[in-house]
């Protein structure tokens, strides 16, 4: 079985619990590992970058 990422457009193997999800809703969409990965990695970051007020300025 294989699904198509959403974000590079590769074939990949989804696992095991992606791929139950993937035949009660063949249309939904999924990242494959890399990407995944990748975008955690953004929201993490994202985290850290939110502005603190009270930063002194320099
Ligand atoms: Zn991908």
């Amino acid at each position: 079985m294989k699904a198509a990422c959403i974000l590079c457009d590769q074939p990949f193997t989804p696992e095991p619990i992606q791929q139950k999800k993937l035949r009660k809703h063949p249309h939904r969409l999924f990242l494959c590992p890399a990407c995944n990965h990748r975008i955690t990695e953004q929201v993490f970051a994202r985290r850290k970058e939110q502005p603190k007020e009270n930063e002194p300025r320099t």
